[in-house]
Protein backbone atom coordinates (compact mmCIF):
# COMPACT_ATOMS: atom_id res chain seq x y z
CA UNK A 1 0.00 0.00 0.00
CA UNK A 2 1.44 3.29 -0.98
CA UNK A 3 2.11 5.92 1.62
CA UNK A 4 -0.84 8.40 0.68
CA UNK A 5 -3.42 5.31 0.54
CA UNK A 6 -1.88 4.30 4.21
CA UNK A 7 -2.27 7.88 5.32
CA UNK A 8 -5.99 8.37 4.49
CA UNK A 9 -6.80 4.90 5.79
CA UNK A 10 -5.34 6.25 8.68
CA UNK A 11 -6.91 9.49 8.72
CA UNK A 12 -10.52 8.18 7.29
CA UNK A 13 -10.59 5.04 7.59
CA UNK A 14 -12.48 2.68 5.28
CA UNK A 15 -15.78 4.59 5.62
CA UNK A 16 -15.06 6.47 1.98
CA UNK A 17 -13.81 3.63 0.32
CA UNK A 18 -16.72 2.79 -1.79
CA UNK A 19 -17.19 6.66 -3.06
CA UNK A 20 -16.47 7.28 -6.07
CA UNK A 21 -13.06 9.40 -6.96
CA UNK A 22 -14.39 11.95 -8.28
CA UNK A 23 -16.41 12.72 -5.15
CA UNK A 24 -14.48 11.34 -2.38
CA UNK A 25 -12.49 14.67 -2.28
CA UNK A 26 -15.74 16.81 -2.04
CA UNK A 27 -17.32 14.81 1.13
CA UNK A 28 -14.10 13.42 3.35
CA UNK A 29 -14.27 16.09 6.42
CA UNK A 30 -11.23 18.53 6.27
CA UNK A 31 -10.18 17.73 2.89
CA UNK A 32 -11.41 20.43 0.86
CA UNK A 33 -8.79 23.05 3.41
CA UNK A 34 -5.86 20.86 3.82
CA UNK A 35 -6.14 20.63 -0.31
CA UNK A 36 -6.31 24.39 -0.97
CA UNK A 37 -2.93 24.88 1.48
CA UNK A 38 -1.42 21.65 -0.10
CA UNK A 39 -1.86 23.68 -3.89
CA UNK A 40 -0.78 26.76 -2.42
CA UNK A 41 2.30 25.13 -0.97
CA UNK A 42 2.90 24.08 -4.50
CA UNK A 43 2.84 26.96 -5.59
CA UNK A 44 4.74 28.67 -3.61
CA UNK A 45 7.75 25.49 -4.08
CA UNK A 46 7.22 25.74 -7.88
CA UNK A 47 10.13 27.93 -9.28
CA UNK A 48 9.14 30.52 -11.74
CA UNK A 49 11.67 30.76 -14.62
CA UNK A 50 12.50 33.37 -17.16
CA UNK A 51 10.87 32.24 -20.56
CA UNK A 52 14.73 31.81 -22.03
CA UNK A 53 15.82 29.56 -19.08
CA UNK A 54 12.82 27.57 -19.78
CA UNK A 55 13.32 26.93 -23.70
CA UNK A 56 16.75 25.84 -22.73
CA UNK A 57 15.89 23.12 -20.22
CA UNK A 58 12.39 21.62 -21.96
CA UNK A 59 12.65 19.39 -24.98
CA UNK A 60 10.38 20.74 -27.92
CA UNK A 61 8.52 18.12 -29.90
CA UNK A 62 7.52 18.31 -33.89
CA UNK A 63 4.29 19.60 -33.64
CA UNK A 64 5.14 21.75 -30.46
CA UNK A 65 6.25 25.22 -29.92
CA UNK A 66 6.86 27.38 -26.96
CA UNK A 67 4.11 29.81 -26.08
CA UNK A 68 3.84 32.76 -23.42
CA UNK A 69 0.53 33.47 -21.41
CA UNK A 70 -2.13 33.92 -24.23
CA UNK A 71 -4.28 35.86 -21.55
CA UNK A 72 -1.93 38.44 -19.84
CA UNK A 73 1.32 38.42 -22.11
CA UNK A 74 3.78 37.15 -19.28
CA UNK A 75 6.55 35.51 -20.61
CA UNK A 76 7.71 34.15 -17.18
CA UNK A 77 7.13 30.04 -16.48
CA UNK A 78 6.28 27.97 -13.31
CA UNK A 79 6.65 24.10 -14.00
CA UNK A 80 3.73 22.61 -12.44
CA UNK A 81 2.49 19.02 -13.94
CA UNK A 82 3.66 16.31 -16.11
CA UNK A 83 0.53 14.29 -17.15
CA UNK A 84 1.17 11.11 -19.41
CA UNK A 85 -1.17 8.79 -20.82
CA UNK A 86 0.09 5.54 -20.10
CA UNK A 87 -2.07 3.72 -22.67
CA UNK A 88 -2.01 6.18 -25.47
CA UNK A 89 1.60 7.13 -25.17
CA UNK A 90 1.40 10.71 -24.69
CA UNK A 91 2.99 13.28 -22.20
CA UNK A 92 3.23 17.39 -21.52
CA UNK A 93 3.96 19.76 -19.36
CA UNK A 94 1.87 21.98 -18.06
CA UNK A 95 3.05 25.42 -16.80
CA UNK A 96 1.44 28.06 -14.23
CA UNK A 97 1.30 31.60 -15.16
CA UNK A 98 3.33 33.28 -11.99
CA UNK A 99 1.22 36.56 -12.52
CA UNK A 100 -2.46 35.68 -13.46
CA UNK A 101 -2.22 32.23 -12.35
CA UNK A 102 -3.00 30.79 -15.85
CA UNK A 103 -2.21 27.10 -16.40
CA UNK A 104 -1.32 25.88 -19.64
CA UNK A 105 0.56 23.27 -22.11
CA UNK A 106 4.16 24.37 -22.45
CA UNK A 107 5.06 23.49 -25.17
CA UNK A 108 1.91 23.65 -26.84
CA UNK A 109 0.83 22.65 -29.96
CA UNK A 110 1.46 24.08 -33.10
CA UNK A 111 -2.18 25.55 -34.76
CA UNK A 112 -1.12 24.33 -37.83
CA UNK A 113 -0.24 20.39 -36.43
CA UNK A 114 -3.68 20.38 -34.40
CA UNK A 115 -5.04 18.28 -36.63
CA UNK A 116 -2.11 15.44 -35.47
CA UNK A 117 -4.15 15.71 -32.33
CA UNK A 118 -7.11 13.94 -33.66
CA UNK A 119 -5.44 11.38 -36.30
CA UNK A 120 -7.17 8.60 -35.03
CA UNK A 121 -10.52 7.99 -33.89
CA UNK A 122 -10.99 11.37 -32.63
CA UNK A 123 -14.97 11.09 -32.75
CA UNK A 124 -15.88 7.43 -32.96
CA UNK A 125 -16.58 7.03 -28.90
CA UNK A 126 -19.20 9.69 -29.42
CA UNK A 127 -21.51 6.67 -29.47
CA UNK A 128 -23.36 4.58 -27.05
CA UNK A 129 -23.40 5.43 -23.73
CA UNK A 130 -20.97 7.72 -24.01
CA UNK A 131 -23.38 9.88 -25.93
CA UNK A 132 -26.09 9.36 -23.70
CA UNK A 133 -24.03 11.13 -20.70
CA UNK A 134 -23.34 13.92 -23.16
CA UNK A 135 -26.69 14.37 -23.23
CA UNK A 136 -27.47 14.66 -20.04
CA UNK A 137 -24.76 16.87 -19.11
CA UNK A 138 -25.81 19.43 -22.17
CA UNK A 139 -28.59 19.17 -20.50
CA UNK A 140 -27.76 19.98 -17.13
CA UNK A 141 -26.08 22.63 -18.04
CA UNK A 142 -28.37 24.50 -20.04
CA UNK A 143 -31.08 24.24 -17.26
CA UNK A 144 -28.07 26.09 -14.77
CA UNK A 145 -28.66 29.45 -16.50
CA UNK A 146 -32.58 29.37 -16.37
CA UNK A 147 -34.33 30.53 -19.63
CA UNK A 148 -32.33 31.65 -22.14
CA UNK A 149 -31.60 28.12 -23.26
CA UNK A 150 -34.92 26.31 -21.88
CA UNK A 151 -36.58 27.20 -25.25
CA UNK A 152 -35.05 28.54 -28.46
CA UNK A 153 -38.37 30.46 -30.11
CA UNK A 154 -36.88 30.30 -33.11
CA UNK A 155 -33.76 32.43 -32.04
CA UNK A 156 -30.25 31.40 -34.10
CA UNK A 157 -27.83 29.42 -32.40
CA UNK A 158 -24.00 28.00 -33.20
CA UNK A 159 -22.77 25.22 -31.53
CA UNK A 160 -18.33 25.44 -32.37
CA UNK A 161 -17.12 22.11 -32.42
CA UNK A 162 -20.38 20.65 -32.96
CA UNK A 163 -18.84 17.26 -33.43
CA UNK A 164 -21.46 14.50 -34.34
CA UNK A 165 -24.41 16.62 -33.76
CA UNK A 166 -25.03 15.61 -30.39
CA UNK A 167 -25.65 19.06 -28.75
CA UNK A 168 -27.60 20.11 -32.20
CA UNK A 169 -30.17 17.66 -31.84
CA UNK A 170 -30.66 18.89 -28.42
CA UNK A 171 -31.26 22.42 -29.87
CA UNK A 172 -33.67 21.72 -32.76
CA UNK A 173 -35.91 19.97 -30.40
CA UNK A 174 -36.16 23.15 -28.23
CA UNK A 175 -37.12 25.06 -31.00
CA UNK A 176 -33.40 26.90 -32.02
CA UNK A 177 -32.93 28.08 -35.13
CA UNK A 178 -29.34 25.55 -34.70
CA UNK A 179 -26.36 25.54 -37.30
CA UNK A 180 -23.00 23.84 -36.19
CA UNK A 181 -19.66 24.03 -37.22
CA UNK A 182 -16.41 21.72 -36.88
CA UNK A 183 -13.05 20.90 -38.47
CA UNK A 184 -13.15 17.59 -38.88
CA UNK A 185 -15.35 16.62 -42.39
CA UNK A 186 -16.32 12.94 -41.13
CA UNK A 187 -17.93 14.33 -37.93
CA UNK A 188 -19.99 17.08 -39.89
CA UNK A 189 -21.39 14.46 -42.26
CA UNK A 190 -22.20 12.29 -39.42
CA UNK A 191 -24.15 15.23 -37.38
CA UNK A 192 -25.80 15.93 -40.89
CA UNK A 193 -27.17 12.42 -41.05
CA UNK A 194 -28.68 12.72 -38.00
CA UNK A 195 -30.26 16.17 -37.92
CA UNK A 196 -33.39 17.17 -39.39
CA UNK A 197 -33.81 21.12 -39.03
CA UNK A 198 -30.08 22.16 -37.93
CA UNK A 199 -27.27 22.13 -40.41
CA UNK A 200 -23.30 21.25 -39.35
CA UNK A 201 -21.08 22.55 -41.47
CA UNK A 202 -17.53 21.85 -42.26
CA UNK A 203 -14.16 24.32 -41.62
CA UNK A 204 -12.98 27.23 -39.79
CA UNK A 205 -15.87 30.07 -38.58
CA UNK A 206 -14.81 32.15 -41.79
CA UNK A 207 -15.10 29.35 -44.40
CA UNK A 208 -18.74 29.20 -44.49
CA UNK A 209 -20.65 32.11 -45.61
CA UNK A 210 -23.64 31.54 -43.66
CA UNK A 211 -22.04 31.38 -40.31
CA UNK A 212 -19.05 34.23 -40.69
CA UNK A 213 -22.30 36.58 -41.74
CA UNK A 214 -22.86 36.16 -37.86
CA UNK A 215 -26.62 37.27 -36.23
CA UNK A 216 -25.91 34.67 -33.62
CA UNK A 217 -28.26 34.84 -30.24
CA UNK A 218 -26.36 32.33 -28.77
CA UNK A 219 -22.98 30.51 -29.54
CA UNK A 220 -22.11 27.13 -27.50
CA UNK A 221 -18.79 25.57 -26.47
CA UNK A 222 -18.69 22.21 -25.23
CA UNK A 223 -15.31 20.91 -24.19
CA UNK A 224 -13.82 22.85 -27.33
CA UNK A 225 -12.17 25.98 -25.20
CA UNK A 226 -9.74 23.66 -23.58
CA UNK A 227 -8.93 22.81 -26.98
CA UNK A 228 -8.44 26.28 -28.48
CA UNK A 229 -4.51 27.10 -29.33
CA UNK A 230 -5.27 30.40 -30.03
CA UNK A 231 -8.61 31.67 -27.56
CA UNK A 232 -8.37 35.16 -28.44
CA UNK A 233 -8.12 35.15 -31.77
CA UNK A 234 -11.45 32.68 -31.64
CA UNK A 235 -12.98 34.47 -29.06
CA UNK A 236 -13.03 37.75 -30.89
CA UNK A 237 -14.34 36.34 -34.02
CA UNK A 238 -16.67 34.72 -32.05
CA UNK A 239 -17.96 37.70 -30.19
CA UNK A 240 -18.07 39.68 -33.71
CA UNK A 241 -20.69 36.45 -34.76
CA UNK A 242 -23.08 37.79 -32.17
CA UNK A 243 -26.30 39.34 -32.43
CA UNK A 244 -26.98 42.33 -30.06
CA UNK A 245 -28.28 40.80 -27.02
CA UNK A 246 -26.22 37.53 -27.41
CA UNK A 247 -24.82 35.20 -25.06
CA UNK A 248 -21.90 32.53 -25.32
CA UNK A 249 -22.06 29.31 -23.14
CA UNK A 250 -18.90 27.29 -22.26
CA UNK A 251 -18.26 24.16 -20.92
CA UNK A 252 -14.74 22.99 -20.10
CA UNK A 253 -13.03 21.75 -17.64
CA UNK A 254 -12.15 23.67 -13.97
CA UNK A 255 -8.50 24.51 -13.72
CA UNK A 256 -9.78 25.43 -9.73
CA UNK A 257 -11.30 21.96 -9.63
CA UNK A 258 -10.32 20.81 -5.87
CA UNK A 259 -9.22 17.43 -7.84
CA UNK A 260 -6.80 19.11 -9.57
CA UNK A 261 -5.18 20.07 -6.07
CA UNK A 262 -5.31 16.40 -5.15
CA UNK A 263 -4.64 14.35 -8.05
CA UNK A 264 -2.18 16.71 -9.50
CA UNK A 265 -0.51 15.62 -12.82
CA UNK A 266 -3.32 12.47 -12.99
CA UNK A 267 -6.32 15.06 -12.82
CA UNK A 268 -9.04 13.50 -14.86
CA UNK A 269 -8.63 16.94 -17.12
CA UNK A 270 -5.41 16.41 -18.38
CA UNK A 271 -6.34 14.69 -21.57
CA UNK A 272 -4.44 14.33 -24.68
CA UNK A 273 -5.98 17.13 -26.93
CA UNK A 274 -6.29 19.73 -23.83
CA UNK A 275 -4.06 22.78 -24.54
CA UNK A 276 -5.04 25.34 -21.64
CA UNK A 277 -7.02 25.46 -18.35
CA UNK A 278 -9.23 28.08 -17.36
CA UNK A 279 -10.70 28.60 -14.17
CA UNK A 280 -13.38 31.16 -12.81
CA UNK A 281 -10.41 33.83 -12.00
CA UNK A 282 -8.91 33.48 -15.77
CA UNK A 283 -12.14 33.19 -17.56
CA UNK A 284 -13.04 36.67 -17.38
CA UNK A 285 -9.29 37.69 -19.03
CA UNK A 286 -10.20 36.10 -21.82
CA UNK A 287 -13.61 37.68 -22.47
CA UNK A 288 -12.51 41.34 -21.39
CA UNK A 289 -9.86 41.08 -23.61
CA UNK A 290 -12.18 39.95 -26.68
CA UNK A 291 -15.71 42.52 -25.94
CA UNK A 292 -17.81 40.53 -23.62
CA UNK A 293 -20.07 42.67 -21.20
CA UNK A 294 -20.43 40.23 -18.58
CA UNK A 295 -19.80 36.63 -17.54
CA UNK A 296 -21.85 34.35 -14.87
CA UNK A 297 -20.78 31.32 -13.82
CA UNK A 298 -22.60 28.03 -12.51
CA UNK A 299 -21.02 25.57 -9.82
CA UNK A 300 -20.60 21.97 -11.04
CA UNK A 301 -21.81 18.95 -8.69
CA UNK A 302 -21.31 16.40 -11.05
CA UNK A 303 -23.74 14.92 -13.36
CA UNK A 304 -25.06 12.21 -11.25
CA UNK A 305 -25.47 14.69 -8.06
CA UNK A 306 -27.40 17.50 -10.40
CA UNK A 307 -29.36 14.68 -12.21
CA UNK A 308 -30.48 12.93 -8.10
CA UNK A 309 -28.78 9.82 -9.19
CA UNK A 310 -25.84 9.54 -7.03
CA UNK A 311 -25.29 7.07 -4.55
CA UNK A 312 -24.46 9.28 -1.98
CA UNK A 313 -25.96 9.20 0.92
CA UNK A 314 -28.19 12.85 1.53
CA UNK A 315 -25.65 14.24 4.31
CA UNK A 316 -22.73 13.73 2.01
CA UNK A 317 -24.02 14.92 -0.92
CA UNK A 318 -25.00 18.03 1.21
CA UNK A 319 -21.40 18.16 1.71
CA UNK A 320 -20.16 17.93 -1.42
CA UNK A 321 -22.72 20.80 -2.62
CA UNK A 322 -21.12 23.10 0.14
CA UNK A 323 -17.52 22.67 -0.49
CA UNK A 324 -17.92 23.03 -4.28
CA UNK A 325 -19.61 25.90 -3.68
CA UNK A 326 -17.29 27.49 -0.94
CA UNK A 327 -13.99 26.34 -3.06
CA UNK A 328 -15.40 26.91 -6.67
CA UNK A 329 -14.07 23.64 -6.86
CA UNK A 330 -16.31 21.38 -9.42
CA UNK A 331 -14.63 19.73 -11.72
CA UNK A 332 -16.12 21.28 -14.35
CA UNK A 333 -16.29 24.89 -15.49
CA UNK A 334 -19.95 26.88 -16.12
CA UNK A 335 -19.64 30.10 -17.88
CA UNK A 336 -22.47 31.84 -19.74
CA UNK A 337 -20.66 34.96 -21.12
CA UNK A 338 -23.01 38.24 -22.14
CA UNK A 339 -22.02 39.99 -25.44
CA UNK A 340 -23.59 43.77 -24.28
CA UNK A 341 -25.28 45.21 -21.86
CA UNK A 342 -29.02 44.41 -23.51
CA UNK A 343 -27.67 40.82 -22.81
CA UNK A 344 -27.11 41.38 -19.23
CA UNK A 345 -30.38 42.80 -18.81
CA UNK A 346 -32.27 40.31 -20.88
CA UNK A 347 -30.77 36.60 -19.64
CA UNK A 348 -29.00 37.74 -16.68
CA UNK A 349 -32.12 38.57 -13.98
CA UNK A 350 -31.36 35.72 -11.84
CA UNK A 351 -27.65 35.28 -12.26
CA UNK A 352 -24.50 36.79 -10.26
CA UNK A 353 -23.27 38.48 -13.50
CA UNK A 354 -20.02 39.94 -13.07
CA UNK A 355 -19.14 43.28 -14.95
CA UNK A 356 -16.01 42.82 -17.21
CA UNK A 357 -16.01 47.01 -18.36
ZN1 LIG B 1 -0.94 35.34 -17.42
Amino acid sequence: MSVKRTLSRVVYGSRYDRIPRGQRVYVRPGERIAREIQWRLRIRRAPVLRFQDYRERTLLGEIEEFVTCHLCGETRQQPMFQPTGDKQGWSYRVVRCPACGFLYRNPNIRPDRLGDLYATGYDGFLTGRYAVSRQRRHRLTMDAFGPVLSSGQGRRLLDFGCGTGLFLRLAERRGFDAAGIDRSPDSVAAANERLTSAKAHAGALEDVPAVAAGGFDVITLWSVLARLPRPIDDFRRLRSLLAPGGVLLVLTVNAASLQLKAYGSGWSGFTGNHLMFYSAETVPALLRRTGFAGVAFAPFYGDTVEASTTRLPERLSRRLRRNVEISGGGNMLRALAFADDEAVERWGANLQVRRLS
